[in-house]
């Protein structure tokens, strides 16, 4: 097991692209760490340099307390596992897992028994004759974390290993990797541009956006705690909603003030958004932290929102339901059973402890 530590760094493409800006972390040994960010946010490319596929342009790389920026890939005791995770089609289930292995010379009952144990631990046991062509989409994928286990190394990285599975396997193997890394608790980077995915494995997850580091924090303190609109719409499924409002100061509390709605900042909020009078700023909430009026346990007092409903989805537990609020649309994800209709005219409760502020850009 080893720590990662990345200190300032940066990647560069042809001196003029910057993929990846000033990129700070330090794991903790035994981690399961995420990496999360839309398309194009560098990603790949971090991870790509800690593996020793892409050089650093900028910065100190340290596996356990070795400075590695200059190690070739093959001394970094790290395996990776990719999204197409190309098996050798003509090797069987225990020849490509052997592959590497022998490849580095490791005696032959060694092999054997490391090849074992893995196959067990990730139940291929019965497989190992098979050819790839004779394996499912989620059998090829756990031969292919097969592959990184019984290289034994002190790092896991994974980059999208999941992406090409369908959504019912993508969730079972979800489970199983979180699994699979808690029994061997090795250190793992995992990069996914789900959020969904990052906030089930990761313990912790680094938000990441145009090269840049937003924030790095554990699952719930980036669902509670959002730094940056950015993050507050990017984690959390349906999105929060963000809008536009004035803040109006009277008798010692803030409000977001807006067209058919005046809601009341609590606490710490409401004492930050003071400085604010009478400036505009984005008001965020939650579909999960809005209530119909009538079908809701969120009392009523400052907190009313009116709009009209615009389109209604039952989920079963819940309904979504997309309201307009003075020319912006609002979803709320109230009670499954709630009798709302489109072109209602809706009171909304908003949860007034769960409000977020987000300075206009
Ligand atoms: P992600 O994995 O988050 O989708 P990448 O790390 O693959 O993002 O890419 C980050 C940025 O670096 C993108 O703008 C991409 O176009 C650019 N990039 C990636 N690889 C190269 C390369 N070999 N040459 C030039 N630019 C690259
Ligand atoms: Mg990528």
């Amino acid at each position: 097991m080893a720590k990662i530590r990345l200190e300032h760094v940066y990647k560069k493409y042809g001196g003029k692209v910057t993929a990846v800006k000033d990129f700070n972390l330090e794991t903790e040994d035994g981690e399961f760490v995420v990496f999360v960010g839309p398309s194009g946010c560098g990603k790949t490319t971090t991870l790509r340099m800690i593996a020793g596929l892409e050089d650093i342009t900028e910065g100190k790389l340290f596996i356990g307390d070795r400075l590695v920026n200059d190690v070739p890939p093959k001394d970094r005791d790290i395996a990776m596992v990719f999204q197409n995770y190309a098996l050798y089609p003509h090797m069987n289930v225990y020849e490509n897992m052997a592959f590497g292995l022998r490849l580095r010379r490791v005696p032959k009952d060694e092999i054997d028994r490391r090849v074992k144990e893995a196959a067990r631990i990730i139940k291929i046991d019965h497989l190992l004759q098979r050819k790839p062509r004779e394996l499912s989409g989620g059998q090829r994928q756990r031969v292919a974390m097969g592959r990184a286990i019984v290289r034994e190394p002190k790092v896991f990285l994974f980059d999208e290993p999941l992406s090409n599975l369908d959504a019912k396997l993508r969730v079972e193997m979800r489970a199983e990797i979180s699994k699979l890394q808690r029994r061997l608790g090795v250190t793992t980077v995992y990069v996914t541009h789900d959020q969904v995915e990052a906030m089930t494995l990761g313990q912790r997850i680094v938000v990441m956006k145009d090269g840049e580091v937003l924030q790095v924090d554990s699952p719930l303190n980036l669902y509670d705690f959002p730094e940056t609109k950015f993050v507050a719409g990017f984690i959390g499924s349906p999105s929060m909603n963000f809008i536009r409002s004035r803040v109006q100061t009277e008798g010692g509390s803030a409000y977001f003030v807006g067209e058919g709605f005046k809601v009341k900042a609590n606490g710490t909020l409401g004492a930050s958004l003071m400085p604010y009078n009478g400036k505009e700023v984005w008001m965020g909430i939650r579909p999960e932290h809005i209530g119909l009026k009538g079908w809701t346990s969120i009392p009523e007092s400052d907190n009313v929102v009116k709009g009209r409903v615009e389109i209604v989805e039952p989920l079963g537990a819940d309904t979504e339901v997309h309201v307009e609020v003075g020319g912006h649309m609002l979803t709320a994800k109230v009670d499954g059973h709630a009798m709302v209709l489109p072109s209602d005219t809706v009171e909304l409760l908003v949860d007034t402890s769960k409000l977020h502020a987000f300075e206009v850009d």
